[in-house]
């Protein structure tokens, strides 16, 4: 279904954008699978910075007007607002991280009704038949991700935790933001005390018959946790020093070196001397990921790798500190620079990386993007204060409306 190319999402985007106006607003929540027209399936490509937010609400914005378009541009909002929040408020992420691994370690993932559930066994139908379509394709559509957590948490009653993990190990597009923040909300932690209950009607109605549960929960009472610490400012991108032979890292959480080297000139002023890009999508969970999601991000790294035009020795890398390091200094390099990476993984490995370059005497820098750098700050208490910022937001972003 997902060809992990910048080329296929452009496709998957110019496809689309005719029906991200009135047909999406009005078809969004309806699951057709296995065939989908009503909703992008961009996100894989969103998720890796194959195609940036930025040129899909530009395309979409060519085409409709804001408001003809609102639907479509808010949720693609809802991925910056949920990044933009856990990076200030990372306790959340780490809180989620402990976990896993204690559920983990704790024999949850050896208990029958976790195996049950995550082999699709459960007897719900539309809960077995969704786990079958997500380690298939690597993908599932919104609404049904909404059941599935409802159900997970409120009829199976097993650990929200233990039910994004499985998310994030199978979807092409896991994403730590938008992947816990949701199941969070679903259970009632995100917006303190609201939950989301899902329906034998809603499921029937929005997957037009396929589907209509029995025995599911009647009542969703909100998941309770110790209080979250305050707020912590976003950090600052480490800006890069004066270095004369500099080389870049991409990594799978930006994997758009053109776009970000238009955004930063000087990555084009000859002071590149060498690109490698690396993932380990495996750090998402211990128990690793899919093949299927190894596969998709392994690819979008190759391609990334395949369109750097800069003439430098370009390489793909092993994902562990370690490897970067070596690169680094077989490079000869004095300075290394990689794209911000947002509360998660890839955050985790670039703390690694940045001891190990350390060691060699070579200095870490970061680049953010102006679409992260000016909408995060905003995320500071729920979506729809956020929400009305979007027409400032897209204006500062230069992004025009339609022709
Ligand atoms: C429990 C749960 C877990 C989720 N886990 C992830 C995840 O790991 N990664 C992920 O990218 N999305 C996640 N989402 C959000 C959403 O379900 C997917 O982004 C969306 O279904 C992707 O399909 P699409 O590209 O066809 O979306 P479209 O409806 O076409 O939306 C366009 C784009 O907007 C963004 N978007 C849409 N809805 C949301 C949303 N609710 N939250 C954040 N971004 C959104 C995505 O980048 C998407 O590609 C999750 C939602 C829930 C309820």
């Amino acid at each position: 279904m997902f060809d992990p190319t910048r080329t296929a999402g452009l496709e998957t985007l110019r496809d689309f954008v005719p029906r991200a106006g009135s047909v999406y607003a009005r078809q969004r929540n309806i699951d057709t699978a296995p065939h989908r027209t009503n909703v992008s399936t961009l996100s894989p490509y969103i998720r890796h910075r194959l195609v940036t937010e930025r040129e899909v609400v530009a395309a979409v914005l060519e085409v409709h007007s804001l408001s003809a378009a609102e639907k479509f541009v808010q949720e693609v909002m809802w991925r910056t607002y949920w990044k933009g929040w856990l990076e200030q408020n990372p306790e959340v992420w780490r809180r989620y991280r402990r976990d896993v691994s204690a559920l983990i370690d704790g024999g949850a993932t050896d208990a029958a009704d976790y195996r049950d559930a995550v082999s699709g066994r459960t007897g719900i139908d539309a809960m077995d038949a969704w786990v079958g379509e997500l380690v298939e394709t690597g993908y599932l559509h919104n609404h049904t991700r909404m059941w599935f957590a409802s159900i997970w948490i409120f009829t199976l009653r097993l650990p929200w935790q233990l039910g994004a993990d499985f998310f994030y190990r199978h979807l092409l597009d896991g994403d730590a933001a938008s992947n816990t923040l949701s199941w969070r909300w679903v259970a009632g932690l995100q917006t303190v005390g609201k939950t989301y209950l899902a329906t034998a009607s809603n499921i029937a109605r929005y997957t037009e018959g396929r589907f209509h549960p029995e025995g599911l929960a009647t009542a969703a009472h909100p998941l309770t946790e110790d209080p979250l610490p305050a707020r912590t400012p976003i950090p600052e991108p480490e800006p890069a020093t004066p270095s004369t032979r500099v080389g870049v890292l991409l990594h799978e959480e930006d994997l758009d070196l053109g776009s970000l080297a238009r955004e930063h000139p000087w990555l084009d002023d000859g002071r590149v001397v060498a690109i490698a890009a690396s993932q380990d999508a495996a750090g998402r969970s211990p128990s690793g990921v899919s093949d299927a999601v190894d596969a998709f991000t392994t690819g979008a790294v190759e391609d990334a790798v395949a369109r750097a035009t800069h003439d430098v020795t370009v390489r793909t890398l092993a994902g562990t500190p370690a490897a970067a390091g070596a690169w680094a200094a077989s490079e000869n390099l004095d300075a290394v620079v990689v794209p911000y990476a947002p509360v998660g993984p890839v955050a985790e490995r670039m703390t690694g990386l940045r001891t190990s370059l350390r060691d060699e005497g070579i200095a870490l820098s970061t680049l953010r993007r102006d679409w992260d750098t000016l909408a995060w700050p905003h995320a500071r208490r729920g979506f729809f204060p956020f929400r009305t910022r979007i027409p400032t937001l897209l204006a500062e972003q230069g992004i025009p409306g339609p022709r």
